[in-house]
């Protein structure tokens, strides 16, 4: 069994339009599903992906209005690493970003900056074969567009303690210093590590909330099973509807969750239209009326693009 690199990355935001704007109008991504948080449908949880909404470039976010910014510490992730095509992307990245008001680190292979919330993203050429992620957007050549997750970077004070979760039961191979690579027949992503700073990490607006490893459906059991053997405690297998989700920290406290590769956001939308209209999962949508006033008004940003 092999895990087919990141499913997901789920981040938490304090501003949902504010959210949306970045990550569709600047960022270039598509908006594939509207919908609320499964444990509290009081809130957003905005998801933003490819053209497709493909496992593989989807950035996820629950919205908790006025929760404070965070920062990343010990035992969470500090940074998402995307794909981009070329040296010429990278040009592109740091003008379009700059021209937006974005601050921007342009290193020698990447472009690094962060959302407004503080969240920080590189960008990197990619060297895999993978099939590229891309969302269309209006600004922005396909050539440019990002191309979907190339890693994730989280801080630990002790990477070795997680090496034996992470190759002998998760099946990632050792690509370094402190660096793993998952890898399964379609995609693979990368995991690092860089040492903890001293200030202790705050969960908030800014902040990655989890990352979710790809699995197929028909070996999503024994993932479980291989989870709970070896004493990482997982969550039950949680019906998403667009997915099936188990959670378990790895040692080092990183919030992980593996994920299927299907049924996918088709299942309950217009795949011309994903994102256009609030999705409540089947338990709460006899109380619609009650949700729909609460949530934040957000736009349509495809409707924004086009007009
Ligand atoms: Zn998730």
């Amino acid at each position: 069994m092999r895990l087919d690199g990141i499913h997901h990355v789920t981040c938490i935001t304090a501003d949902a339009p504010g959210n949306v704007d970045f990550y569709t109008r600047i960022l270039g991504l598509r908006l594939v599903k509207k919908t609320v948080n499964q444990d509290d449908p009081t809130v957003y949880h905005l998801f933003y992906a490819d053209e497709d909404g493909s496992p593989g470039g989807d950035i996820t976010f629950f919205e908790y209005p006025g929760i404070p910014r965070g920062r990343a510490g010990d035992g969470m992730i500090h940074t998402v690493e995307w794909r981009v095509g070329s040296a010429e992307s990278l040009d592109f990245w740091e003008r379009r970003l700059t021209d937006e008001g974005v601050a921007v680190e342009r290193g020698d292979g990447d472009v690094v900056f962060e959302d407004p919330e503080g969240l920080r993203h590189r960008l990197v050429v990619t060297a895999a074969e993978d099939e590229p992620l891309m969302a269309e957007h209006p600004e922005i050549p396909a050539e440019h567009a990002l191309q979907g997750f190339d890693a994730v970077r989280a801080y630990t004070r002790a990477p070795e303690v997680s090496r034996p979760v992470l190759q002998e039961i998760l099946g990632f191979t050792a690509a370094g210093d402190g660096v793993w690579e998952a890898r399964g027949d379609t995609r693979g992503g990368v995991y690092a590590y860089d040492e903890s700073p001293e200030e202790r990490g705050l969960g908030g607006a800014g902040t990655v909330h989890h990352v979710a490893w790809s699995s197929t459906m028909e070996e999503h059991g024994a993932w479980h099973a291989r989870v709970a053997a070896a004493g990482l405690r997982p969550s039950p297998i949680i019906d998403r509807f667009w997915f099936r989700s188990i959670y378990f920290r790895e040692p080092s406290g990183v919030l992980f969750e593996i994920a299927t590769l299907g049924p996918g956001f088709g299942i309950d939308e217009d795949p011309e239209h994903l994102g256009e209209k609030l999705i409540l999962p089947p338990a709460f949508e006899h109380i619609r009326a009650q949700i729909e006033p609460v949530l934040t008004p957000l736009p349509d940003p495809r409707a924004a693009a086009r007009s």
